[in-house]
């Protein structure tokens, strides 16, 4: 006889009291079941911001459910009793309370659901995965929009989702004329700088999140980051509070400093949002109600508007669609058959390159960087250095307090490493320092001179992304979107060549600091 009617599992990225796992859910009947498992900070090297997120943000959800008279079975980290990994806690838990069945939403990870459903079926146990609601499109939604496309673009994709949902949109045209206002939001800061940038929403660690600061700190003392100035919302009343001081302070110039950096301040005019969504103490339609709102009642300009909605409804469920419709084989991916290690300084952030000094120090110290830094210092140095994806994928998913694999997966091997031969973008994302000489003061704290290819004082990002365009040349001639940036090549004389190949060389080996 089953003690149990159902046991509602909950993992750490579905703190959500109204997600579709509580749907007809008894307290006299049913019971809810978390567990903290060092599994998940050890499958990758988990930062400590990251680690502290999820167990935080973990422990203010279970006094939210017992706030709503829901019965909880936790286990904490440090408890006495613990199995020690997702699938072994569960099966000791099933086997005390035995349950009569087990529901949960869809989970973010391919890894975990295998793990949960090969528990369930060792009991015999039906397991109900019910669908994720916090998203605006379903799998099987993305999976037909994707049925017999030839390619996938995000772009068409986002239009359908604007219609669909009636937002940023007039009858059945888009607001303002445009789609798109991508033009409008590619500026840097110029030399005088960001000047006074409202700074970012930041709690108070509460006696909770300190007492899980100390045990990471312990437990995990190895572990790459630091904890000192952890500050991020770890509950709904908080994740609301930093939506709301967001869209007042910072929506209106989002989108013209989209693209835009500055030496040691990561958060500019970004939402540092993606934790808290991704967590589901945010839902994205209120998000994006929200910023439309802004836009309507004349707050903020729809260029800004848009483009952050462009991130939440189009690039957000874009990649989730990918990852599920894709795996497992999209882990596995290797386009550009990239062998090379990640460099050991990408955990200490020890180089002398100033502009991936500045993004991995403050990824390391705050579990944050903002897209551009992600998508065009770190990943663009790992694409072009021939970094294996696999090892990408494993420093991305370990550093970052929003990561979870469904989002973080395609990010980095197919936006940022072009490992899926082009299913995420178009064309790889490559770039020599001078990009980052437009877009950030870096270079004039810089040893390296980023118009230098070759010899000592070139910049690394130049010498590889000329090595870049000569190693894949007969694969990126076949672009026509590569085309123009391939035949530059031709222009080098064989010596120009030579250079660039033992300057990249050296920087493979390492002698390049
Ligand atoms: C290599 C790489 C790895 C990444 N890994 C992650 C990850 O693990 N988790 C994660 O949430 N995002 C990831 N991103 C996407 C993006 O960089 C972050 O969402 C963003 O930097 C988070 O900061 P923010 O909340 O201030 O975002 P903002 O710049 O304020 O953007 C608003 C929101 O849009 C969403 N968004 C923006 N860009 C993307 C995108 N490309 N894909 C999905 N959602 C997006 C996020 O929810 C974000 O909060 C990655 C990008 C790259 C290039
Ligand atoms: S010179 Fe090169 S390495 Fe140095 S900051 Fe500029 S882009 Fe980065």
């Amino acid at each position: 006889m089953a003690d149990l009617r159902t046991l509602v599992l909950v993992l750490g990225d579905q703190l959500d009291l109204d997600a579709a796992a509580f749907d007809g859910f008894d307290a006299d009947l049913d019971a809810v079941w978390m567990a903290e498992v060092a599994e998940e900070s050890t499958h990758v090297w988990s930062s400590k911001p990251r680690t502290a997120m999820f167990l935080a943000a973990m422990r203010h959800f279970a006094l939210a459910l017992s706030a709503a008279g829901r019965p909880l079975h936790y286990t904490r980290l440090e408890a006495t009793t613990h199995s020690g990994s997702l699938g072994a806690q569960l099966q000791a838990d099933i086997t005390r309370l035995r349950p009569s069945q087990l529901v949960m939403t869809a989970p973010g990870d391919w890894r975990v659901l295998q793990t949960l459903k090969s528990v369930a079926a060792a009991n015999q146990l039906p397991l109900d995965v019910r669908v994720d609601r916090h998203f605006f499109t379903s799998i099987r939604e993305f999976a037909a929009h994707a049925k017999g496309r030839k390619s996938l673009r995000m772009e068409y994709f986002y239009r359908e989702q604007r219609k669909k949902h009636g937002l940023l949109m007039e009858a059945d045209a888009p607001v303002g004329g445009q789609w798109n206002f991508d033009a409008d939001n590619r500026e840097s800061f110029g030399t005088n700088g960001p000047g006074t940038v409202p700074p970012r929403t930041t709690f108070e660690p509460d006696a909770i999140t300190r007492e899980v600061i100390e045990l990471v700190n312990t437990r995990f003392a190895t572990h790459p980051g630091q904890l000192d100035s952890f500050a991020w919302p770890v509950t709904r009343e908080q994740a609301l509070q930093s939506l709301q001081t967001f869209i007042q302070e910072r929506l209106p110039l989002f989108g013209r400093y989209q693209d835009a950096m500055w030496p040691e301040d990561p958060w500019l005019y970004h939402s540092h949002l993606s934790a808290a969504l991704n967590l589901k103490l945010l839902h994205p339609r209120e998000v994006v109600a929200a910023a439309e709102a802004a836009y309507r009642n004349g707050h903020a300009p729809l260029a800004s508007v848009e483009g952050f909605v462009r991130q939440i409804l189009g690039w957000r469920e874009y990649v989730r669609g990918i990852y599920w419709t894709k795996m497992p084989g999209y882990l596995e991916r290797n386009a550009l058959e990239a062998q090379e290690d990640l460099p050991a300084w990408y955990w200490t952030g020890a180089t002398d390159m100033a502009c991936l000094r500045d993004a991995l120090t403050q990824t390391l110290k705050h579990g944050y960087a903002n897209h551009i830094q992600r998508l065009m210092v770190t990943g663009l140095y790992a694409l072009m250095l021939g970094v294996h994806p696999k090892q990408a994928h494993a420093w991305y998913l370990a550093v970052y307090v929003d990561a979870v694999e469904w989002v973080e997966l395609p990010n980095t091997l197919g936006m940022s490493q072009y490992a899926d031969g082009g299913l995420m973008g178009s064309k790889p994302y490559i770039a020599t320092g001078k990009y980052i000489q437009r877009m950030s003061p870096h270079c004039k704290g810089c040893r390296y001179d980023p118009a230098q290819r070759s010899g000592d004082s070139a910049c690394p990002f130049t010498t590889l992304y000329w090595d870049f365009l000569m190693r894949h040349e007969s694969t990126l001639t076949q672009n026509p979107r590569m085309a123009l940036q391939v035949k530059n090549v031709t222009r080098l004389t064989e010596a120009e060549k030579q250079a660039v190949r033992t300057r990249a060389a050296a920087i493979r080996q390492g002698h390049v600091p």
